[in-house]
């Protein structure tokens, strides 16, 4: 989510999002930019501040250098909350979805005339966090759209967006960047590439996950949560144990570095290593967590330390120095 009467007065899309810039700003130009897109890409690819920029593009009255020029009375308005002609959809304050009203008020919105500029720019972050009222709701505008309407959907996964509405939008699919550009990227910001290589092994080669650890100064108890999950591998803390040390943070939070933390150890697999048992169950448990983050960013409570517990657990059962036949803890340091 994104705090939109704080928003810099140029947004730029980041640096390994030029080809899918390149494409949408000549589409702009050139008057081809279709009135729905659709974003999709994992978390932490940076997909939301590609919408944001070519959002604010769209809107501004003196673009400069293929950006919004963040200087004239749109961009000024763009980047406080306050453009007529601009709707940002995300989850109200300590909702987790996208609701029914809010997409309501929104389908009014597309049938008003431009007021202020040119175009009319909608968009929708996350829209897989809607429900089926929600997207039936949207149909309407997407199949009968208003001139100089736009709308951008914005989505983790690409089946959490209903095929009647995905077979209606132009999908720009947004790509994780290679290690060596998030590091330049990083460097950028922390100024050290020790720190940056630090961050970016936190944050499980996730850039804007290791920018996020920066901000916050969170990096210690990631730190701490990281060597928690390797000592319960090798047997040295329980399962009580290492619950205590990730008990602090939020669900979501937990749910994520977990499955970094998984992706990370498939990652570092070789391909006959992803053939055995324990590789297997590492799929099956980040399946689960996938399943859990999606109940827990619809609204879902679960109890929280009998969850947390239950996956340490089954990390450790399935993971664990201590597991029968194959296991894959030795590759765990690579
Ligand atoms: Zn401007």
């Amino acid at each position: 989510m994104i705090d939109l009467n704080n928003i810099s007065k140029v947004s730029e899309p980041l640096p390994w999002q030029k080809t899918e810039w390149a494409d949408l700003t000549a589409a702009l130009a050139a008057g081809h930019l279709p009135h729905a897109l659709l974003f999709v890409g994992g978390q932490y690819t940076g997909k939301v501040q590609l919408a944001l920029s070519i959002a604010r593009l769209m809107l501004c009255s003196e673009p400069r250098g293929g950006r919004n020029c963040g200087r004239c009375h749109a961009c000024e308005l763009s980047g406080s909350g306050g453009h007529g002609d601009f709707r940002w959809l995300q989850p109200q304050e300590k909702s987790r979805v996208i609701k029914i009203d809010q997409v309501r008020d929104l389908v009014q919105f597309t049938q008003k005339t431009v007021a202020f500029g040119t175009r009319k720019v909608i968009v929708f972050a996350p829209a897989d966090s809607m429900n089926v009222n929600a997207f039936n709701a949207l149909l309407k505008p997407l199949e009968e759209p208003a001139a100089n309407t736009y709308l951008i959907l914005v989505c983790n996964r690409l089946h959490g967006v209903p095929p009647t509405i995905r077979s209606r939008c132009q999908i720009h699919r947004v790509a994780m960047p290679g290690q060596e550009d998030s590091l330049i990227w990083l460097d950028g910001i922390t100024g050290s590439r020790e720190e940056s290589q630090k961050l970016l092994a936190l944050a499980a080669d996730r850039p804007l996950l290791a920018k996020q650890l920066y901000d916050s100064a969170d990096t210690e108890s990631i730190a701490a949560r990281s060597l928690a999950i390797e000592a319960l591998l090798q047997g040295q803390l329980s399962v009580g144990q290492a619950g205590a040390v990730w008990g602090d943070a939020e669900l979501s939070v937990i749910l994520e570095h977990c499955s970094g933390e998984l992706q990370r150890l498939l990652r570092n697999l070789s391909a006959q290593r992803l053939r055995a048992r324990g590789a297997r169950a590492a799929f099956s448990l980040l399946d689960e967590i996938n399943r859990l983050q999606r109940a827990v960013s619809a609204g879902t409570n679960p109890g929280r330390q009998l969850l947390i517990e239950s996956l340490l657990s089954k990390i450790r059962r399935e993971l664990g120095a201590a597991s029968l036949g194959d296991n894959i803890q030795t590759e765990l340091g690579d």
